[in-house]
């Protein structure tokens, strides 16, 4: 048995718009190569990775404008990141459609883990990447989550705002993070099932959950923060510092 990470890392973060935070500094970055730290997001989040023993090879999605730029950034001025087998590849229009192209690059046998893992969540521990693999071993499908601590309303959109349908009771709910954890033959069964369908989801799990298999839930961190805007770019400086 052996771990394969896939990084969706192709999103254009058009919520990632300059603003107080971005002053001075390179404008048009994407999300996953915004600079905390003076390090790029998506190099930090493949330390991670890298540093993490239980992980044989590494699979990027990369736009494909992005992938000679961000080989040659590898090379330069992250050595250490090399000493694992990373892989770069073109992703698609969705993020499902970026690691539907990774999954089918890759060549695993059926018992082999495949995590997937947001580029732009650096601060995810290898204590968490532990967790998801071993419950992924033992359920076939696993993912980080956290409880939700607010209460949780359902809305529906209207065009003067939303309109509270329901309250959902929070015990009963959980808030998805990555990694995402699988079995290959469990994974790439949901996949191919999606693409017939033309279902598109916003993360693996639910993939895999309308094709019927029961998907486990460990305890993530509130510090493995998805960085999508400015206000969460101020929040990963913060951590950083800590
Ligand atoms: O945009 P979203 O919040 O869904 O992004 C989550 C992750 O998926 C990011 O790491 C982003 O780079 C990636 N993504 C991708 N291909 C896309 C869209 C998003 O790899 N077409």
């Amino acid at each position: 048995m052996k771990v394969i990470v896939i990084i969706p890392a192709a999103g254009i973060g058009t919520r990632m718009t300059s603003g107080p935070v971005f002053k001075g500094k390179k404008p048009a970055a994407t999300k996953q190569f915004t600079e905390l730290g003076g390090v790029p997001i998506l190099i930090r989040t493949l330390r991670q990775f890298v540093s993490s023993p239980a992980v044989a090879e590494i699979h990027v999605a990369l736009r494909a404008n992005e992938i000679e730029g961000f080989r040659a950034r590898l090379k330069n001025e992250a050595k250490d990141i090399q000493q694992k087998n990373i892989r770069l590849v073109e992703g698609g229009d969705h993020r499902q459609h970026s690691v539907a192209n990774a999954l089918n690059s890759i060549s695993a046998a059926d018992d082999d883990i495949v995590l997937v893992h947001d580029a732009v969540r650096p601060f995810v521990t290898e204590e968490i990447i532990n967790e998801v693999i071993r419950a992924a071993q033992k359920y076939g499908a696993a993912i980080a989550a956290l409880p939700a601590v607010d209460t949780v309303k359902q809305v529906e959109r209207t065009a003067d705002g939303a309109l509270i349908t329901a309250t959902l009771p929070r015990e009963r709910v959980v808030l998805a993070q990555t990694p995402q954890g699988f079995r290959y033959d469990v994974l790439k069964k949901a996949f191919d099932e999606a693409a017939a369908d033309g279902f598109v989801g916003t993360d693996e799990a639910s993939l895999i959950e309308r094709s019927g298999h029961a998907v486990a839930v460990v305890m993530g961190s509130p510090r493995n923060i998805k960085i999508t805007a400015p206000g969460d770019l101020e929040l990963a400086e913060f951590y950083l510092k800590k």
